[in-house]
């Protein structure tokens, strides 16, 4: 009898460990809020060594980073929703003409800018974006109009100008995006592609002169608000001498860009076929919901365990509901930076 009781003891005690050494991953998942608000942005990721950036560039990046930042960490810091935080934020990088996006948009073969973007709210999962947009000068405010003030998700081409007229946006003459760099970027992949690369590297070639030292230039947000509202925004050119009307990951809502108040917002860059074909935004929401990991397990399994074997190269911002952050790259940089509610500002391009 005696025994029996202490066998049963010794069981409860063993138990009782358990559950307290080894939490549950409901509960690794219910950690305490972090931050009540925070921002992340990204400008690209790719082939971004110190040797090839000078300091005067370096300089320039920083500040643009720096500047986009806290134009959305003034809006959630007075009480601003995180949608008017991405918008803001990433209209800074589109006016820049250092950055992917907007002004400074890579060219297509046929020497044209053609526009991507998308937009998501974490609180309904409504989302809005567009695609091979001409004339609009911020295609971020557009995919966020399509989402407000239409009843569908993407619009593409000619008609999402005219719907981006109708409804007052900024039209611009298409040479607004012509940056004399981007333009020399398309000619030198040309030439390469007509006269140094066998048949195998066409491919790759397509896209760029040598894909490994390609630069994705995008532009991207996430943000969360003090009402615990997760927004998501990207915006691109796409990639350089794309052609046929190519649509990158950027507009394609679970690809470049998701967000979920349950778990997450991320927003993605890097090759654009890989990341849609690794429904790389939504598959850290979904290891988040169905696996319980944390935000740094999922961004890290798919970034460096699932998009890494699949080929891609490329990135993702992203930001959980606690205020957590997760930078994560297979690339040599990606253009990024942070600030949350201590007013605490990470500024990086360079891996650590
Ligand atoms: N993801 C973009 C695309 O494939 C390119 C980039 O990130 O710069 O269109």
């Amino acid at each position: 009898m005696k025994n029996a009781f202490f066998i049963i003891l010794l069981v409860l005690i063993s138990v009782g460990c358990k559950q307290e050494t080894v939490p549950s991953s409901e509960e690794k998942n219910t950690t305490k809020q972090q931050h009540e608000f925070a921002i992340i942005i990204h400008g690209g990721a790719g082939t971004i060594l110190k040797k090839n950036l000078s300091d005067e560039k370096e300089a320039a990046y920083k500040a643009k980073l720096e500047e986009a930042v806290k134009v959305g960490h003034t809006i959630l810091k007075n009480g601003g929703t995180s949608q008017e935080a991405v918008m803001k934020t990433i209209q800074i990088m589109e006016e820049s003409p250092l950055f992917n996006a907007g002004k400074g948009a890579v060219f297509t073969h046929e020497e044209t800018n053609e526009l991507d973007a998308s937009f998501m709210d974490g609180k309904t999962l409504n989302a809005g974006a567009v695609a091979g947009v001409t004339n609009v000068k911020s295609p971020i405010e557009l995919a966020i109009k399509v989402m407000t003030d239409s009843d569908h998700v993407m619009l593409s081409g000619k008609g999402a100008s005219i719907f981006a007229k109708e409804k007052g946006l900024e039209i611009v003459d298409p040479s607004y995006f012509y940056t004399e760099k981007r333009f020399q970027s398309l000619q030198r992949i040309k030439n390469k592609t007509k006269t140094e690369l066998d048949h195998n590297d066409k491919k790759a070639a397509f896209y760029d002169a040598d894909i490994k030292n390609a630069k994705f230039g995008t532009v991207g947000c996430v943000a969360l608000d003090k009402n615990g509202n997760i927004a998501a925004g990207t915006s691109t050119g796409g990639m350089t001498n794309k052609r046929w009307g190519r649509i990158g990951d950027a507009p394609i809502i679970g690809a470049g860009t998701y967000a979920n108040n349950k778990t997450c917002g991320v927003s993605s860059t890097g090759w654009g076929e890989y990341f849609i074909r690794g429904m790389v935004a939504y598959d850290i929401s979904a290891q988040m919901e169905y696996q319980n990991k944390s935000l740094k397990e999922a961004t890290t399994d798919v970034i460096k365990n699932k998009l890494t074997k699949l080929g891609g190269t490329g990135g993702v911002i992203a930001l959980d509901k606690n205020g957590n952050m997760s930078f994560e790259f297979n690339t040599a940089g990606m253009y990024r930076a942070s600030m949350n509610d201590k007013d605490e500002l990470v500024v990086k391009i360079y891996k650590e």
